[in-house]
């Protein structure tokens, strides 16, 4: 199964396409006939120039068939990216349209090969061999507007960030300034990349961090998961349904000093906003900035949110990624509840299985 989306080759036009092939045609079996040659010289040199475009022709167009992913066998987050960009059907379609191509070259070569071996003289040769190169652009202007879109196609799926969506990952969530990258900047090593995130004019951050000698992705995803669900568009909408489909503890970072410009109250209703997204996912809720105020420290209002916060089923831990204080036990109680969560993902699905082999017995 293909988890990554691997580079693609360039699709050119269909005039670039022609172009290319008639003019290596050209080059690797230059016309050096004469009138005078026996006609099966004269058969062979054309069935040789005809086949050589024809190969050509297909090799050209098994690079596009096996180079672009297909789509039932990417990893769901790819699978779901990739949705957004075009219309299933209309990508199935292209492929299937060049497929066809490939089919009709081959057999119009094979077809005009025939013929050659019975062709009488150099004229006659000639111009079976000019109807079959002129059959196979024919063909091949068929698929002028499906090279078109699978180029298109190919430079969206160039843009694809390049996580790993079968890395354990911590993605980290909450309103803009409560404190996600700084948390991320603590945590990882010295390499948080950049990603574009595919048609959005947002983008990843992408961080790395060892625990338990494995490699680990931080994922921060600004504009993303920082604002409610009735304000997303529906492009934001599939970015988050993409990320759902990762192996991710979901931290939900809380700035308790409300600096942030957002009071407690109002992250509170964001954490339940996009809480359901990942109800099938470990959360970890983090209140952060705990130099600033501890939450004993609150007004009594406010420490109401937190006991809410409390209340909602998931760990609570505090942190401050100023000082420090907190942030590694953050970091160790994320990775231990992925690692449990997936350990019971497990002895759940062997269970199942475990049933369903007793009920075949
Ligand atoms: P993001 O938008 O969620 O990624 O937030 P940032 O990490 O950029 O932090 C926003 C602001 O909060 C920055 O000015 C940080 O210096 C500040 N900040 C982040 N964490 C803490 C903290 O633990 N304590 C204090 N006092 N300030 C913090």
């Amino acid at each position: 199964m293909a988890h990554v989306v691997k580079h693609i080759t360039v699709v050119p036009s269909y005039k670039d396409f022609v172009d290319i092939v008639l003019s290596k045609t050209q080059r690797k079996t230059p016309t050096v006939i004469h009138k005078h040659y026996k006609i099966s010289r004269i058969r062979d040199f054309y069935m040789r120039k005809v086949k050589f475009t024809q190969q050509t022709f297909h090799d050209k167009l098994s690079l596009i068939i096996s180079e672009f992913p297909i789509v039932a066998n990417l990893h769901p987050f790819y699978a779901t990216l990739m949705n957004v960009l075009y219309n299933t059907d209309h990508y199935k379609l292209a492929l299937g349209g060049i497929n066809k191509a490939r089919q009709l070259i081959d057999d119009c070569a094979k077809d005009h090969v025939k013929l050659l071996k019975y062709g009488d003289s150099l004229y006659r040769c000639k111009c079976l061999k000019r109807a079959a190169l002129g059959r196979m652009v024919t063909i091949m202007k068929g698929q002028a507007k499906n090279l078109l879109y699978l180029e298109e196609i190919r430079q969206h799926i160039n843009r694809l960030p390049t996580i790993d969506p079968n890395t354990r990952t911590l993605l980290i969530t909450g309103f803009p300034n409560v404190g996600k990258s700084s948390f991320i900047n603590k945590i990882s090593r010295a390499d948080v990349e950049v990603q574009p995130y595919a048609f959005t004019t947002k983008s990843l951050y992408v961080g790395h961090t060892d625990y338990k000698y494995l490699r680990w992705q931080v994922i921060d995803t600004p504009g993303i998961l920082d604002h409610a669900i009735e304000e997303r568009n529906s492009i934001e909408m599939q970015a988050v349904a993409a990320l759902i489909h990762i192996r991710a503890v979901v931290l939900y970072i809380v700035d308790i000093s409300e600096q942030c410009g957002h009071t407690l109250e109002e992250q509170l209703a964001l954490y339940r906003n996009i809480k359901p997204s990942f109800s099938n996912r470990p959360i970890v809720i983090v209140i952060n900035k705990i130099d600033v105020v501890k939450p004993d420290e609150l007004p009594e209002d406010k420490k109401k949110v937190i006991e809410e916060f409390q209340a909602e089923g998931e760990p609570v831990l505090e942190m401050s990624t100023l000082t420090e204080n907190g942030v590694m036990a953050v970091k160790t109680e994320a990775c231990e509840k992925l690692l449990a969560f997936r350990v019971n993902q497990k002895m759940k699905s062997n269970k199942v299985a475990g049933v369903a082999n007793r009920l075949h017995v």
